[in-house]
């Protein structure tokens, strides 16, 4: 083993943050990646025939609070202002998402104001339903019974395989409801998108001297020797070869299709009908909306459960699995020499900018343990 050397595990936002950081350090860094190209689920490319930039593993926003983080993004890349404006198709009408004084007042054919709007809103209310137990009592509780039915019962049952009755009321945290005509989806203070795409920035990320980066090179147990240390932020589960079971994730098919012209007039537009197999469609050329194309590229998203080799999107933490987690965690901690980061290293749903902001702190606690001889922290966050 060399010292000084370090291996990461993924071409995507968190191991390039940590790479980045232990190469400003002065320490050789290899980062691999069993894809062909970097940049995680984050991957963006332009499509060969249209030119368009396609999100190829789902569209991506990038939105914080997080100013550090903000700064850190555009020191890599040129950012464009981006707001997310969803729409959705339900009962065969188009509303605006998410719920907010316009949705309101077209769905029940009203002008209401919005302090008058409050008011019918806790008018059809659900009040018979006390302490709510399951995300349908909830969202009931909350905005009655036809609101749910129009705008998450559908949506939440393809999206997670359950139907919402199943579902803890935990997921619906605070009423989903805007009482004025405000339709940003995100509620972050910084929002945009990168001009060149998401590549780009994991690239500049990785685009330094002490850092190599291999592609369609798997991970093996065996390359832990040559290292001081490594990085890991593959599935935590396939890392101990699934001895305690499969965690469960959700998978998404993207079928593509292209098109003259424009084709929804909008970047996504989800559909709220059980009856429709997909959960949304979305038209990659409004991500890039100061770029204008001839033709149009478009995704129709499906959720399913995620089998052995699929790709994992969204982990399944609602529905029980705690235990076989909780296995896999303390296996974990026993690991010498590995540190497991990540959304798939820490089984979590990860936005970018959390990414990014645990892939930093990360860094930095690695460099003090490493200058203070002490060992590296097998977590730095408990999953
Ligand atoms: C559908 C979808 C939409 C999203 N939209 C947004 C959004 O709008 N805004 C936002 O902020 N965030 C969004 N995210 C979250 C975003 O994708 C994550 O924050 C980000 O990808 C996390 O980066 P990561 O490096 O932890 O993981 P990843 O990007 O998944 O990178 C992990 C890499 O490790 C590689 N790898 C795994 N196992 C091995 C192995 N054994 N050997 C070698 N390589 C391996 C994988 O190939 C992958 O490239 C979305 C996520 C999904 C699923």
């Amino acid at each position: 083993m060399e010292a000084n050397m370090y291996l990461c595990v993924g071409a995507g936002f968190s191991c390039a943050v940590i790479a980045r950081k232990l190469a400003e350090a002065g320490k050789k860094v290899t980062v691999i990646d069993s894809r062909s190209h970097i940049a995680g689920n984050c991957f963006t490319e332009r499509d060969a025939e249209t030119d368009v930039m396609v999100h190829t593993y789902g569209p991506h926003i990038f939105h914080t609070d997080d100013k550090e983080v903000w700064d850190y993004v555009n020191s890599w890349a040129s950012f464009k202002p981006y707001i997310n404006r969803v729409k959705t198709t339900s009962q065969g009408k188009v509303f605006s998402l998410p719920i907010n004084l316009h949705t309101i007042n077209q769905y029940f054919d009203k002008t209401l104001s919005p302090s008058e709007a409050k008011e019918f809103i806790n008018s059809i209310a659900d009040k018979s339903i006390g302490e709510p137990v399951t995300f349908e009592e909830q969202a009931m509780k909350f905005v009655g019974k036809d609101l749910y039915e129009a705008f998450f019962k559908g949506y939440t049952q393809k999206q997670w395989g359950l139907n919402p009755s199943e579902l803890p009321a935990s997921i619906l945290k605070r009423l989903p409801v805007r009482f004025n005509y405000d339709d940003n989806y995100f509620n972050h203070q910084y929002q945009g998108m990168p001009e060149d795409g998401y590549t780009k920035i994991v690239e500049n990320i990785l685009d330094h001297e002490n850092i190599e980066v291999k592609l369609e090179l798997p991970y093996e147990k065996e390359m832990l020797e040559a290292y001081e240390h490594v990085f890991y932020s593959g599935p935590l589960d396939s890392y101990f070869d699934f001895k305690h079971g499969h965690l469960s994730y959700r998978t998404l098919d993207f079928k593509q299709e292209i098109h003259d012209g424009d084709y929804q007039g909008t970047a996504v537009m989800n559909y709220g009908d059980v009856e429709v197999p997909y959960t949304r469609i979305t038209e990659h050329k409004y991500f890039s909306p100061w770029e204008s194309h001839d033709k149009t590229v478009i995704y129709r998203e499906y959720s399913r459960l995620c089998e052995a080799d699929d790709i994992p999107y969204y982990p399944i933490r609602i529905v029980g699995g705690k235990d076989m987690l909780d296995k896999y965690v303390a296996e974990a901690k026993l690991t010498k020499k590995v540190s497991f980061i990540g959304r798939l290293g820490t089984y979590r749903y990860l936005d970018m900018d959390v990414t990014i902001r645990e892939a930093l702190d990360a860094a930095e606690i690695t460099l003090s343990k490493i200058n203070n001889n002490e060992p590296v922290p097998a977590l730095f966050v408990n999953p």
